[in-house]
């Protein structure tokens, strides 16, 4: 099965910070090791909770100017996850083998999916408009199979919001 919820994060920090010139400080080792064995994408927020709970003395200003460092090293990616949630931002940590996030507009599950395609799009940019891909990223928005099982026993999705139930006498679609 190609769907995976969490990718095996494939380059560790020192490779990458350097790769990238990131000096490497307690900080950023802490919110490299939150995001990196982290099971879902976190928001700032949450990974402030998380480097609290290890280094209690850390504030949140010194956490989130290391985040904003740490994504403009491209160490990190911020991502905004469809906005199913709402305008939070949420993190994970830059990897090697590109990857996809696919969330569910009914339910706001979120999964990240392989697929060759993403370097096929890389390389169609690069034969065909002469363009070197540093990093993708790609959102797809849907539904899932569940949801879509709950639909098919007579309730309809739209617009992400789950409405009437198509056996409601007053209900036209
Ligand atoms: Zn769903
Ligand atoms: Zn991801």
């Amino acid at each position: 099965m190609p769907m995976v919820h969490n990718i095996r994060r494939q380059a560790g920090l020192a490779e990458l910070a350097q790769q990238r010139g990131l000096r490497l400080t307690s900080q950023r080792r802490l919110i490299f090791s939150i995001l990196e064995s982290a099971p879902t994408h976190l928001n700032a927020k949450q990974i402030l909770e998380e480097a609290r709970k290890q280094d209690p003395g850390i504030d949140q200003v010194t956490v989130y100017r290391n985040l904003s460092v740490m994504k403009r090293m491209g160490v990190i990616d911020e991502l905004d996850l469809l906005h199913l949630r709402g305008e939070e931002h949420y993190y994970e940590v830059r990897q090697l083998r590109e990857h996809c996030h696919v969330g569910c507009l009914s339910c706001g599950q979120m999964f990240e999916f392989v697929t060759p395609a993403m370097k096929a799009i890389n390389k169609a940019l690069e034969k065909e408009c002469n363009y070197k891909v540093a990093y993708a990223r790609i959102e797809i928005g849907g539904y899932c199979a569940k949801c879509r099982g709950k639909e098919e026993q007579g309730k309809v999705i739209q617009k992400g919001k789950r409405v009437r139930s198509l056996t409601s006498a007053t209900s036209r679609i």
